[in-house]
């Protein structure tokens, strides 16, 4: 039996799935079982941020697999010692929890948020304001939290306690956000929504009235965070810092984690026995993040990101198929005028490129380490097919 029917025998079929087995990768190139080689702009899905078993992320995982693979939450480690205080002074915050996914992280930060309030405030101000349009996860809150219809089907019934306001709509914002809300929740560049950059009005506006109010702010950076739009954080660009950031996709450079930071204000809501995970804080993964960590902190690393976007973004530009370039840094979606994107995707496969989409833009998002000959391979495939 091949390892496509293998697959589809005994894997749940819930993902559109291209027929191709990937065997093994090495910087940002990979090849199939035919040995067909592919130029990597997707990273996973922004997860292989130093790109295929990165020599140095590798040693630091294999050793860690050697010492001391896993312990449980009950002891400590020093791996997650270390990877938590380096995290925390990167990201600039007070303390985080460990999980395993962004799912979980932003579960996190939907339970953190409740519990703030109601150690305030009591019951009645547990609503969450989300955005249309964004994604925050599959699990049953997360789903609920996404504002998206599409994902509001068969699993009823879905969390109460999210209210959705229409992104960069200020008014819609200051009508909703009331006395029953304890956060709102947002992604400063939406990643599954196709790639939207938020307004920075709107940002500030959300800043200003929680503010005021006490409410929290809960950045999901899931997507766009450690390094992949240039910054730490893409709270940076417009000046802000969230009560609580989630983080997790390149966080570890592949290896499957999810953090949940918080700030002072926050850092003491979940007290013993409220929250936890069987493998949060994994050292395998700490052995990974702090890899990722000391390769994009290092001197010039992010500078190198935004130089490397420009340069997509111009040659993008240049096409004339393309409508527009969205996003942040190495976070990207295209806008194309009359091409679709999941066709521009399959064609790309087919000639050696792996790219994704987001709604209807195809969206990249290349890991951080990609090299200017690489991008252009990359590039020439990817531009022949759109003016084709
Ligand atoms: C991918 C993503 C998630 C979900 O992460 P999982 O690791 O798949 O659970 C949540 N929020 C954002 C912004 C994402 O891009």
């Amino acid at each position: 039996m091949s390892t496509i029917e293998k697959f589809n025998k005994h894997v749940v079929q819930s993902y559109g799935r291209f027929p191709l087995v990937m065997e093994q990768g090495s910087g940002r190139r990979c090849k199939d079982e035919d040995g067909k080689e592919y130029i990597d702009f997707g990273s996973g899905i922004g997860t292989n941020s130093l790109g295929f078993c990165d020599e140095k992320w590798a040693d630091a995982v294999c050793s860690q697999v050697r010492t001391l693979q896993h312990n449980s939450n009950y002891y400590y480690t020093a791996v997650q010692a270390e990877f938590a205080e380096k995290l925390c002074e990167t990201a600039g915050y007070s303390a985080v929890f460990f999980g395993n996914s962004g799912a979980e992280a932003n579960e996190c930060a939907i339970k953190t948020a409740r519990k703030y309030s109601f150690d305030k405030y009591g019951k009645g101000r547990h609503n969450i304001i989300t955005l249309v349009n964004s994604f925050h996860g599959r699990t049953i809150a997360t789903l609920s939290a996404t504002g998206q219809d599409v994902f509001h089907n068969y699993f009823f019934p879905f969390l109460e306690g999210f209210i959705n306001v229409r992104a960069n709509d200020i008014n819609d914002l200051k009508e909703k956000i009331d006395d029953t809300v304890c956060a709102v929740m947002i992604e400063y560049v939406q990643g599954e929504g196709g790639v939207n950059v938020l307004d920075k009005d709107f940002v500030n506006a959300v800043f200003e009235l929680c503010g005021e109010k006490d409410i929290l702010v809960i950045a999901d950076e899931v997507q766009s965070g450690v390094g992949r739009t240039g910054k730490f954080l893409a709270g940076e660009y417009f000046g802000k810092k969230a009560d609580i950031t989630t983080l997790a996709k390149g966080i570890a450079g592949g290896v499957p984690m999810g953090a949940c930071l918080m700030n002072e204000k926050c850092k003491g809501v979940l007290t013993k026995g409220t929250h936890g995970s069987t493998f949060g804080g994994n050292p395998i993964a700490c052995a990974g993040g702090l890899a990722v960590l000391e390769r994009i902190t290092s001197e010039g690393f992010l500078d190198e990101v935004c130089k490397k976007a420009e340069y997509v973004k111009e040659k993008l530009s240049e096409c004339s198929e393309v409508e527009s370039v969205s996003g942040l840094g190495l976070m990207m979606g295209i806008a194309l005028k009359s091409k679709k994107a999941v066709d521009v995707a399959g064609k790309c496969l087919e000639k050696g490129l792996l790219v994704l989409t987001a709604k209807d833009k195809v969206r990249l998002l290349p890991p951080l380490t990609i090299s200017y000959d690489e991008l252009n391979d990359g590039l020439k495939i990817l531009i022949e097919i759109l003016e084709e």
